[in-house]
């Protein structure tokens, strides 16, 4: 089976190779330099109803949602949001609540990020709600995080805690009732509103030198800065922050921690920085408060060998059939 990673590279890398704004396809937004020193970083995600946010969801908190998956691809080049544009895809049983709903949550966090609505269009479908946003930042063309820095010895880093999202969205279909109603509530309370790092991103400017974000489970997007920069990548699984929702489902066996580890919908910043910079990295963490923790390293790729490894406390290879989400 093909996957979105392999459709992206055969028919869509070869029409941006080159152009100077995509990055070949392999970051997170592309950077338009504005010719200053200053760049535009944009990035668009789309969210369909039934795959990335269920049919039952509260309208207000699906635009929320869509607003935050956006702004964490800025939070994880170091740009600064400015801006949105927005494309919905109604289908025709749509009330006028619906909207209205939808225009709430959104115009809540307009204000709450700081962040212009520019434009849009609204289309019917005979599908389901389908919604796309475009969010451009502003960002130092020399100081945006890009996943292809990362070096031989760099550490590898890792803010919040991993598994929420993944964990977030069996709770909100009722499941995860091994453990509290308080447990529960706070993981599909982060299945619903991610939080980006914008913060967190910005301080790493200038010193992380590989950054993404984690949408689609933390392995396989740890994959992609290993690829991106031409270097193998050792995550150690003790090592990887759970919450005490999270360490409580795993602790009460109902979901493994590869499979918490690997569900994506996260919304982290997975970062590599040179292993002399843990204490400015600690320090510029916990000034955009934001907890950081070391995970892994980065060491020489193995040409025949898998660019990840996850391994355990005794450094024994753990295997890992499914590293993330894919849509395909
Ligand atoms: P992210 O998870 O950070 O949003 P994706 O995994 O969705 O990134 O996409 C990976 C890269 O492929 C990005 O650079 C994105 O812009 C690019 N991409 C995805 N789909 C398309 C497409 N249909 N046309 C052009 N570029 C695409
Ligand atoms: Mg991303």
């Amino acid at each position: 089976m093909v996957g979105e990673f392999d459709w992206i590279g055969q028919y869509f890398r070869p029409l941006a190779a080159g152009n100077g704004i995509a990055l070949d396809l392999v970051d997170d937004a592309a950077l338009i330099p504005l010719g200053d020193g200053q760049a535009l970083a944009v990035t668009t995600d789309a969210i369909v109803a039934g795959r990335h946010f269920l049919h039952t969801d509260p309208l207000d908190l699906v635009a929320r949602k869509l607003m935050r998956v956006n702004l964490s691809d800025l939070a994880a080049m170091g740009a600064e949001p400015v801006a949105v544009f927005l494309t919905l895809a109604w289908p025709d049983r749509t009330s006028d609540a619906d909207v209205a709903a939808f225009s709430a949550g959104l115009g809540r966090d307009l204000t709450a990020f700081r962040v212009a609505l520019g434009g849009g269009d609204t289309v019917a479908t005979d599908g389901p709600l389908t919604a796309s946003l475009t969010a451009i930042g502003r960002v130092e063309e020399e100081g945006a995080l890009r996943r292809s820095g990362a070096k031989v010895g760099d550490v590898l880093w890792v803010s919040g805690t991993i598994g929420d999202g993944a964990l977030g969205l069996r709770a909100a279909q009722g499941g995860l009732t091994e453990v509290s109603g308080t447990h529960r509530e706070a993981l599909a309370g982060r299945y619903h509103l991610p939080e980006p790092r914008l913060c967190l991103g910005r301080a790493l400017r200038g010193r992380a030198t590989a950054a993404l974000d984690v949408s689609d489970g933390l392995l396989q997007d740890v994959h992609h800065i290993a690829t991106a920069s031409g270097i193998g990548i050792v995550v150690e699984a003790e090592r990887i922050p759970l919450s005490a929702a999270g360490r409580a489902v795993v602790d009460s066996g109902a979901v493994s921690l590869l499979e918490a580890l690997c569900g994506g919908d996260d919304y982290e910043l997975a970062f590599t920085a040179p292993a002399g910079a843990d204490g400015e990295i600690l320090a510029r963490a916990s000034a955009s408060g934001i907890p950081v923790t070391k995970i892994g390293r980065a060491v020489a790729a193995e040409p025949a060998g898998q660019p990840v490894k996850l391994v355990d406390a005794r450094g024994r290879t753990i295997p890992v059939p499914r590293p993330g989400y894919s849509h395909f």
